[in-house]
C-alpha cells in the first residue's frame, strides 16, 4: 500500500489577508469516498482532523454520514474553477489548543505548516516544539510526534482531477464493509 493513493482534499484558494488572524489557505474540507469517488465536506476542521489520522486504516467511505450511501450524490461536484490539492494522510490530531496551519507561499512554490499554540506563539519546526514544551510544562504530556510539519505537495497543473487507486479501497472493503 502506498500513501500516495489515499486523497484526502481541501479547497484552498486566495485569500485576503486582512480578514482572519492567520494566512490558513484551506477554506473547506473534504473527503473523497474510495469506493465512489464522490466527495463530501467535512465541517470543522477537528472533524477533518480525526478522519485524516487513521485515513490509511480508515478510508472514508459515503456511508460514514448519516443517511448516505454510495447511490446519494456527493456534496461537491468535481470543480476545475478549485484548486484542489491532496493532503498527507495519517496526520495526527493537533494537540487541544494547538492550531496547525497550512501557509501557501505567494509564489506557489509550496506550502508552510506550523502550529500556533495556545499561548499564540508559531511553531514552524520540530525545534521549535521541543523549546516550546520545555519552556511551557503544563504541555509536558504532550508527544513531540504529534506535530508533523510535512506540507502537501501543490500539484503542477493546481488541480487534481486523478481517482483513488481502487486497490487500497477494496482491501478495507472486503475486510471492513459489507457490500450488497
Ligand atoms: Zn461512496
Amino acid at each position: 500500500m502506498t500513501g500516495g493513493s489515499i486523497w484526502v482534499k481541501m479547497e484552498s484558494r486566495q485569500v485576503s489577508r486582512s480578514v482572519g488572524k492567520t494566512n490558513d489557505v484551506v477554506d473547506l474540507y473534504a473527503v473523497q469516498c474510495c469506493i465512489c469517488f464522490k466527495w463530501s465536506t467535512v465541517p470543522t476542521k477537528e472533524e477533518y482532523e480525526t478522519i485524516r489520522q487513521s485515513f490509511k486504516e480508515d478510508p472514508w467511505v459515503c456511508f460514514k454520514k448519516q443517511g448516505r450511501s454510495c447511490d446519494n450524490p456527493g456534496d461537491l461536484e468535481y470543480d476545475t474553477s478549485r484548486m484542489w490539492i491532496a493532503d498527507k494522510p495519517n496526520i495526527p490530531k493537533s494537540p487541544p489548543g494547538f492550531n496547525r496551519i497550512l501557509s501557501r507561499r505567494s509564489d506557489f512554490s509550496k506550502f508552510d505548516v506550523y502550529y500556533i499554540t495556545p499561548t499564540g506563539k508559531k511553531l514552524r519546526g520540530p525545534a521549535d516544539v521541543e523549546k516550546f514544551l520545555q519552556e511551557y510544562p503544563r504541555f509536558k504530556d504532550i508527544n513531540p510526534s504529534d506535530f508533523v510539519f510535512s506540507s502537501p505537495k501543490i500539484p503542477k497543473e493546481m488541480i487534481l482531477g486523478t481517482p483513488a487507486e481502487r486497490g487500497d479501497c477494496e482491501t478495507h472493503s472486503n475486510k471492513k464493509l459489507k457490500r450488497s
